[in-house]
């Protein structure tokens, strides 16, 4: 479970999060909609450790990750966190199985371990074919389940995504979409899901509405 309470975030004068309270359970799929500039993405951000509350605190179960120093919360994120945004941030010059592979790398796995688990990561997403291709040798839908492969990597208890079908066709985006749902039925996996699509909002268990740096309903 993920609780973060009173979370603030300004930008000089301009308040972006004002005092937002949000808990997420296990197991849960949480959209995150509202209109641009609302302060969905800082909220998503700021739960996935990626950038630091101005006030409040977060905690996963019992860890306060607000108090973490850098190096601790590194480490906090790197075992418990995976992350997909609209653009799939793969690596260009690596392969999918070394893009994929990389949480583990960084987590002090060896290669042929990360190796293992990558090509079971890749064959589940229909990609078992396209291990040894680079970003540009994949299509868009196919970059975007590399992503997703990734951020499993590491068996994190949450996977944040900002617009992660934004930038696919209706069909890719689909497929997106019930990928999210078939790993979280068959896995548990937890998913806070930023998106403009009204669908993908919709199949969620839970949606948070945000305005003005405020969440108006949850
Ligand atoms: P959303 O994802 O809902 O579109 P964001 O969380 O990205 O909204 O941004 C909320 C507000 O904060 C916007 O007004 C945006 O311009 C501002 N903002 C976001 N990041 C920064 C930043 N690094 N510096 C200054 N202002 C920012
Ligand atoms: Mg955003």
């Amino acid at each position: 479970m993920i609780v973060g309470e009173n979370l603030s975030k300004s930008y000089g004068d301009l308040e972006v999060l004002k005092s937002v309270d949000v808990t997420i359970k296990k197991g849960e799929i949480v959209s995150i909609t509202g209109p641009s500039g609302a302060g969905k993405s800082t909220l998503l951000q700021l739960l996935g450790t990626l950038d630091a509350p101005l006030g409040g605190s977060i905690r996963y179960d019992g860890v306060v990750v607000s108090t973490l120093n850098a190096k601790k919360l590194a480490h906090f994120r790197n075992e418990n966190i995976g992350f997909i945004f609209q653009f799939h941030h793969l690596l260009p010059e690596f392969t999918a199985l070394e893009n994929v592979s990389m949480p583990a790398f960084i987590k002090g796995v060896s290669k042929s371990e990360a190796a293992v688990r990558a090509t079971e990561l890749l064959t589940m997403l229909g990609l078992g074919d396209r291990v040894d291709h680079k970003p540009n040798e994949l299509s868009g839908g196919e970059q975007q389940r590399v992503a997703v492969a990734r951020a499993l990597m590491n068996k994190p208890s949450v996977i944040f995504a900002d617009e992660p079908s934004g930038n696919l066709d209706t069909e890719n985006a689909q497929d997106l979409h019930n990928l999210f749902l078939k790993l979280r039925d068959d896995f548990g996996q937890t998913f806070v899901i930023v998106t403009h699509n009204i669908e993908l909002a919709s199949m969620a268990d839970r949606v948070i509405k945000m305005k003005d740096g405020e969440v108006v309903s949850m």
